[in-house]
């Protein structure tokens, strides 16, 4: 669905989507109605304090590269292999975060754990 509103003389067409799943918090609340124009998300019906402001924090520019190794521009690539190399290289290697990660990705966090003899945390033990 769409709808059109106007800010500071710009007309925005708006895409409303509606049970949109939030995946921040682990509640997983799939009720949530966004309306979002062609950059970002203006408005979250339903969501928390938290779902909000992660919804509203989303956009769809480009902010950052698709990877930084010591700070640098790198590829996907590049930086698997630097991580891997990393990981080989560490006595005590560790995976920490996997908050606002998807079930899969958290899979595959722990499959590499196993793989590596890592300790996995996240976020939580803080
Ligand atoms: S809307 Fe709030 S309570 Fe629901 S999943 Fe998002 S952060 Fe959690």
């Amino acid at each position: 669905m769409t709808t059109a509103t106007a800010t500071e003389g710009v007309k925005h067409e708006l895409k409303v989507v509606k049970n949109a799943t939030c995946t921040f918090c682990g509640c997983v609340c799939d009720d949530i109605e966004l309306h979002a124009d062609a950059v970002r998300i203006v408005e979250t019906k339903r969501a928390c304090i938290l779902g909000e402001a992660w919804f509203k924090n989303h956009t769809a520019e480009r902010l950052y590269p698709d990877a930084l190794i010591d700070g640098r521009e790198a590829t996907v690539d590049e930086a698997v292999e630097a991580a891997a190399e990393f990981l080989h290289k560490a006595n005590m290697p560790l995976i920490y975060g996997l908050s606002n990660t998807t079930c899969e990705a958290q899979r595959e966090a722990v499959w590499l754990a196993e793989l590596v003899g890592c300790v996995i945390d996240s976020h939580t033990s803080l």
